[in-house]
């Protein structure tokens, strides 16, 4: 069987020990095993900071650029081989693979953009110089300067492209080295990536390593200048603030945890409408794109008491009708969950969440699969349920169920509806669909300290919106609270995570000359 090897100081190395083995989820037919046993990763963390740090660092963004336009190409020759692993390890329809894997090309090309712009320098002003004193011959202004560690990356299980990469563009174009690791049950897309850039020579060596496997002690090795940027569950981000060095020794800990985004219809919204075809559209989708295994899912949707049948009848109607089954099968439009245990986490919420909900439609052992060996794969079919009475759910906004399950529920008014979506603890995104603007403006003001994102959907936009479930790389991606309270990507703002904003004061003039605008 095919076995995973980490890139470390300049080198492969297999893994020795107890091996982790990655399988096909939707056929259970083991495809990989990974293992990081016996890897120096004190040492592998050195050579990313003495020998790929400088390297970067003596380049300009301009320069940066290019290499990360260096990657996007030889990524992008390779396509169609990274949407095959993609559907069989991720268990991902076609098009959902290409979601992850064109996802990262599209970031890579964002920040090559980005990197042009800044063009031929090392550091980014922050804000002009202000006048300190009584004269204009004393000021001070804002620098950024790329910090001198390693960026250690550890993504989770359900974008191994697409959160590989848009990390590492960020962290390379800044001029850190990179250490990625992918969640090991997902890592043969991530794995044959880094192969594909590794052979290409496009990166000085140290810039980018990799892990297929555990993290080993290598987080006991962080030091002050290093950065590590987490993507997974609000448990493991728990595990990693208590790192000691974090507590004590102050590296920067970015985090991307778990997340209850809603939904809401406004209550100018009747059925049919454009705006509501596009809010069905939209809801019916982050359900069954990766079997609903995306952190901006939409889990939670908000209904005006009078069109919760409607809207329920219609979303039962969309959801009973995907194809489900072995996504080798171009009709199958929603595959199986990633792993069994995976599977039995989704099944063990939809169980909390039937004491207080009413279950509409789905199955655990769905009979219809298309393309499956009988008992073989993790399937679920689409849940969807319903609360009438949200006082008595307070579940809803406790849990994230992450598969395909959603929950509809009604609200009486803007404060209430506010309220309810703020109980969900902070969240990566929402999204209010209304024609109404006077609503539109109070839900978008209303929401926006319990979100990093929010989007509206309305006619004017219905058709050419990519939905709430698409991170886009000019626009922060992150979110307060449960969300991990953590930043990444928004254009040139990602990159201020791997730099020092440092202040600084003198003569104005020559403040000016050092640093010009
Ligand atoms: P997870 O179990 O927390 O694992 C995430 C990553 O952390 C994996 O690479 C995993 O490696 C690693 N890991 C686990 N324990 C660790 C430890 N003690 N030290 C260092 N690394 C450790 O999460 P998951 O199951 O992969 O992902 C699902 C969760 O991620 C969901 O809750 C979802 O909401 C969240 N998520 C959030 C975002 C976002 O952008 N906010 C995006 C996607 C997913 P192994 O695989 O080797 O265990």
């Amino acid at each position: 069987m095919l076995k995973l090897k980490s890139y470390v100081s300049g080198k492969w190395h297999d893994g020795e020990g107890k091996t982790a083995t990655l399988l096909n989820p939707a056929t259970e037919e083991p495809l990989a095993e990974a293992s990081t046993g016996g890897i120096d990763f004190s040492a592998a963390l050195q050579h990313a900071r003495t020998v790929g740090g400088p390297a970067l660092r003596a380049m300009t963004f301009a320069e940066r650029a290019e290499i990360l336009q260096g990657i996007y190409e030889v990524l992008f020759a390779n396509r169609e081989e990274f949407i095959e692993l993609s559907i069989a390890n991720g268990g991902n329809t076609r098009n959902d693979a290409k979601f992850d894997v064109d996802g990262a090309t599209a970031t890579l090309l964002a920040y090559v953009d980005i990197g042009r712009e800044l063009g031929d320098r090392h550091i980014i002003n922050d804000g002009e110089t202000e006048q300190l004193g009584r004269t204009p011959r004393y000021g001070g202004k804002h620098i950024y300067t790329t910090m001198c560690g390693a960026a250690v990356h550890i993504n989770a299980f359900n974008f191994p492209a697409w959160g590989m990469i848009e990390k590492a563009a960020v962290g390379l174009l800044a001029g850190m080295p990179v250490i990625s690791k992918p969640a090991t049950s997902t890592a043969l897309l991530a794995h044959r990536m880094t192969e594909i850039i590794v052979q290409s020579g496009v990166l000085p060596d140290g810039a980018f390593s990799f892990i297929a496997g555990s993290v080993g002690d290598l987080l006991d090795h962080l030091a002050p200048q290093d950065a590590l940027a987490f993507t997974g569950s609000g448990d493991t981000a728990a595990v990693l603030r208590a790192l000691d060095a974090h507590t004590r020794r102050s590296v920067r800990v970015n985090v991307e945890a778990d997340s209850l985004n809603a939904a809401i219809m406004g209550p100018d919204i009747e059925s049919g409408d454009e705006t509501w075809q596009m809010m069905l559209n939209e809801v019916t989708n982050d359900v069954r794109q990766k079997a609903g295994q995306k952190c901006t899912a939409i889990r939670r949707v908000f209904v005006p008491p009078g069109q919760i049948r409607n809207f329920v009848e219609a979303l039962k109607e969309r959801l009973e009708d995907i194809n489900i089954g072995n996504p080798a099968d171009a009709n199958v439009r929603m595959g199986p969950l990633v792993s069994r245990s995976q599977l039995e986490d989704v099944a063990a919420g939809i169980d909390v969440l039937g004491n207080q909900a009413t279950q509409v439609s789905g199955t655990l052992q769905p009979d219809n699969l298309t393309a499956v060996d009988s008992g073989k794969g993790f399937f679920l079919s689409p849940h969807l349920f319903q609360v009438d009475d949200v006082a008595a759910a307070p579940i809803v906004h406790e849990r994230e169920i992450f598969g395909p399950v959603v929950t509809v529920m009604p609200y009486e008014d803007a404060e209430t509806l506010i309220n309810m979506c703020a109980q969900g603890g902070g969240s990566l995104v929402s999204s209010v669909y209304s024609d109404d603007r006077d609503f539109a403006r109070e839900l978008l003001t209303g929401l926006a300290p319990y979100n990093g994102r929010l989007t509206h959907g309305s006619a004017k936009v219905a058709g050419i919106s990519p939905g709430p479930g698409t991170v886009l790389p000019g626009l922060v991606h992150g979110g307060p609270g449960r969300a991990g309270g953590g930043e990444e990507l928004g254009g040139a703002r990602g990159l201020s995570f791997y730099m020092q904003r440092t202040a600084i004061q003198g003569y104005s003039a020559l403040l000016d000359k050092f640093f010009p605008r």
